[in-house]
Order: C-alpha cells, then sequence, then structure tokens
C-alpha cells in the first residue's frame, strides 16, 4: 500500500490511539528507553510517517539518518520479502552465505581509497566502533585510543567511555572502560580564538594534547567523525582533518572515521571524508547503509582487518542475510537515483532558508552549519555571547511535533537544531516542512509555545 505523501493533521499531536499506547508503554517498557515524539507509526514512506490515529507527519530526522533511502523502500521490501522466504540465519561464522560477502565487496568498492580492504559485519553502530577499536589495538600492539570533545560514539561500555556527553549517555554508568583520552575539537563556532584560528589552533592543541598526555608511541588510534553527529552537526574547519590523518600516519597512528551517521550519502557524497580526501584506515559504517535494517561494518587496509587471528571478530547475528540483502538494495538505490546528488540539491534547498532564518533572528541563531542533508542551527540566548539555548530549541520542537513535523535537537548542550530528512523526500514536502518549521521557530522566540 502506497502512502500519500501529504502532512495530515486528523487529531490533536499525540493522538488518542497514541495515547493509550503510550500508557501501555510507560506500564510495559523501561523508564531510560525515552521517546521524543510519542506518536505511534503505523506506516512510513518517501518523506511522511502515518500514526495510528491517521495523521501524518513530515519526516525530517530519518529515524536519526538511517532511513536515508526513505522508509520501506520499494527495493529494500523486494529484497527483504525475497530473502525472508529462502533463509533468515544461519550465522556467517557457521556456514556463510553470498550476501554477505557481496556488502563487503560494496564496501571496498565505496569506501575512500583504492588499496585493497577487507570488512567485517555487526549489528549496531557501537558494535562496529568497539571492533574498529578491538582491530586497531592488535594490529598497532598499542592501547590508547584518542576521541573528541562533543564526540558520540554510542552506548556499549567502551563506546560510552568513548562518546563526550555525560547526560543521557553516561550518567552513573560508569566505570567505563580505560585508556581513552580526549582531544579538543575543532569547533568553529565556539573557538576561544575565533573561527578564523581554529583550523591551526585546534590542530596544535590536538598534537599537544596527544604528546603531552598519551605519547605517540601509546596511541593505537585517534578515532573521529568527519563531522560530528550527536555532539551538534559540529563540521572542523576545512583542512583540519587532512591534517590530523597526515600527523596520524607519520607516527604510525590508525585514523578511525567514525561514519556511522555522516555515511551513505547523507552529506552529498557517498561518505563525508571524500569531501576532505581523506582515506582512513579503518571506517565504521551503519545508520544509513540498509534501508532501516540493523547492520554496521568496519571497513579497512587488508593488512590492518588481517592481522587479527581466525575467530578473532564475529557475533551471532553480524551480517545477518536478511540486513545484507536489505544493504545491497539501499546502496542500489542510492547509486540509480544519484542520492548524493539528492543531498547536495536538498542542501541547496534548505540552507538559503536557515541562513535568511538566521538573519531575521540574529540573536537567537548564532550559526548554521552542516554538509548535504545533514544540517543544523545553533541556538542561544543572546546572540554574541553564544550563551546555549536548549529551551528554545525544546519549544521549536514541540511547536513543530505539533504541526505534523518530525524533528530532531542535539548538541551538547542541547540547543542545536538538526535536519535529517529521508533523501526520498519530494520537493514539496521538503518546502512545507521549513514552513512548518519557520512559522514554529517565529511562535517559540514570541513566546507563543508551551
Ligand atoms: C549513532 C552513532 C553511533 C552508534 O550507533 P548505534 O547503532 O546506535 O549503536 C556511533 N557513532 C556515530 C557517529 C553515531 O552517530
Amino acid at each position: 500500500m502506497t502512502l500519500s505523501q501529504e502532512r495530515i493533521l486528523a487529531t490533536e499531536i499525540p493522538g488518542p490511539r497514541s495515547r493509550e499506547l503510550q500508557a501501555r508503554k510507560v506500564a510495559a517498557v523501561s523508564a531510560g528507553v525515552g521517546t521524543t515524539l510519542p506518536v505511534y507509526v503505523e506506516q512510513a514512506g518517501g518523506g511522511v510517517l502515518r500514526d495510528v490515529d491517521g495523521n501524518q507527519l513530515i519526516d525530517f530526522g530519518s529515524g536519526i539518518a538511517v532511513t536515508t533511502v526513505g522508509n520501506a523502500a520499494p527495493r529494500v521490501v523486494e529484497a527483504v520479502q525475497r530473502q525472508v522466504a529462502d533463509f533468515t540465519h544461519t550465522c556467517f561464522m557457521v556456514t556463510p552465505y553470498e550476501e554477505y560477502v557481496a556488502v563487503c565487496e560494496k564496501l571496498a568498492q565505496l569506501t575512500p581509497g583504492d588499496h585493497e580492504k577487507r570488512s567485517a559485519l555487526f549489528n549496531s553502530g557501537a558494535e562496529a566502533v568497539e571492533n574498529a577499536v578491538k582491530v586497531a589495538r592488535h594490529h598497532t600492539g598499542r592501547d590508547a585510543i584518542v576521541v573528541f570533545d562533543h564526540a558520540y560514539h554510542g552506548r556499549t561500555n567502551l563506546t560510552m567511555a568513548l562518546t563526550a556527553k555525560n547526560m543521557p549517555y553516561k550518567h552513573r554508568f560508569g566505570p567505563f572502560a580505560g585508556e581513552v583520552y580526549r582531544a579538543p575539537m575543532a569547533y568553529p563556532y565556539r573557538w576561544p580564538g575565533g573561527p578564523e584560528a581554529c583550523a591551526e589552533e585546534a590542530f596544535d592543541a590536538f598534537v599537544a594534547t596527544v604528546h603531552a598526555q598519551v605519547g605517540e608511541d601509546n596511541t593505537a588510534a585517534v578515532l573521529i567523525e568527519p563531522i560530528q553527529g550527536e555532539g551538534g552537526f559540529i563540521v572542523p574547519p576545512p583542512g583540519w582533518l587532512r591534517r590530523v590523518a597526515d600527523w596520524c600516519r607519520e607516527h604510525g597512528i590508525l585514523l578511525i572515521a567514525d561514519e556511522v551517521q555522516t555515511g551513505f550519502a547523507r552529506t552529498g557524497d557517498w561518505f563525508a571524508c571524500d569531501h576532505e580526501g581523506v582515506v582512513p584506515d579503518l571506517m565504521t559504517t551503519a545508520k544509513g547503509m540498509a534501508g532501516g535494517l540493523p547492520l554496521a561494518a568496519v571497513t579497512g587496509r587488508a593488512e590492518v582487518m588481517d592481522s587479527v587471528h581466525v575467530g578473532g571478530l564475529g557475533g551471532t547475528y553480524g551480517g545477518n542475510p536478511v540486513a545484507c540483502v536489505a544493504a545491497l538494495a539501499a546502496i542500489e538505490t542510492m547509486e540509480a537515483e544519484d542520492l548524493p546528488a539528492r543531498a547536495r540539491e536538498i542542501e541547496k534547498t534548505f540552507l538559503p532558508r536557515l541562513e535568511a532564518l538566521a538573519a531575521r533572528h540574529p540573536d537567537r541563531v548564532g550559526d548554521v552549519r552542516g554538509r548535504g542533508a545533514m544540517l543544523a542551527i545553533e541556538l542561544v540566548s543572546d546572540g554574541a555571547g553564544r550563551t546555549p539555548d536548549a529551551a528554545l530549541a525544546g519549544a521549536v520542537h514541540r511547536a513543530c511535533s505539533s504541526q505534523g513535523l518530525v524533528t530532531l535537537t542535539c548538541g551538547t548542550f542541547g540547543n542545536v537544531f538538526r535536519f535529517l530528512p529521508p533523501l526520498a523526500i519530494g520537493d514539496d514536502l521538503l518546502a512545507e516542512g521549513l514552513d512548518v518549521f519557520e512559522a514554529a521557530f517565529d511562535a517559540a522566540v514570541s513566546g507563543k509555545v508551551e
């Protein structure tokens, strides 16, 4: 059944059926699992989510950058239906199947660099990051991992240690894994010496941190999101990532690019590293890769990935055949429909409107940033004072929700409003979603949102 590509407000949001289900949720699901918009979804596709009350919401979140090819994308649905009827699981480590190998071949072809590569498949982004760290430590014989301020790498024990933000990800969940060190992030908007000085000074601060607090020879890997995701869609200045990559190579330190959020067409290239011409030694991918099915990968230099002893990597479900055919179908969709170009088009529609909004509200929109279909504005209470305004972000979010627009916030200070529309969204819905957002923003700024 196809879903009409239109916003429909049939009831208040959330409607009565959603409220009933939310009451059951509260009685059955751990309170630790939050829901930012308790609207229960019945069907989704293109740029629309349909809820159990008959409302249709415009999707500017893609389930956190996952349904890049659209929800229930036709090729993905067809491939999954066929595979699920053939076989659902054997465990690749017991009796393998072609689809796993085909996904790894595709990863070798699409990821940056034309060197020989190998991949291993897992179930989640955090699991991929854990395994990239395992491989880096094993290959180098070194322990230390360097990460950055505002980083987000997941919620498992090791990845909590790698993640920067305490609330809600780490608070009272320790003790955390050791040998993780944090360097300053090149964050132009909040760099003390100003955006122009950021590239140079942030690179010097990174080198000084590793040298003084860790030691180059003790460092297995530097782990970085080429554009930070949960930490606030922070785009480092041009050239900074390249310098970090070159410096790592000089010191025998592996560069792990965490492209779990930025990967697979989201930023207007296949991977965010492509934009900087950076070739990482290892890359982690997940979110957008498999059209909504759980699949993640570590892809890296053959000599690094193959240095691990047989049986050292794996997991019962990693590279599940249904998830693998979904990934192959999602990637085929990205290629056939040139979704990297679509992401660049979305940027062209979006950015001028965000910049116009910032010009209208210079005291409240401190920064507009992002790339492709991964864009954000950072909200403040006092213009050049740059005081984070999480309350305003929350009010805009509530106003968008009540008008049938699904949006997400992020950032260490909770004050970044981010946009991650599915690349399958049509131009009309995109424009309408922006209209809704702008009206919500104006209402929130003038205090008209509860
Ligand atoms: C979401 C995310 C992860 C964690 O992925 P999960 O599938 O939620 O475990 C890791 N790194 C980055 C950059 C992410 O955005």
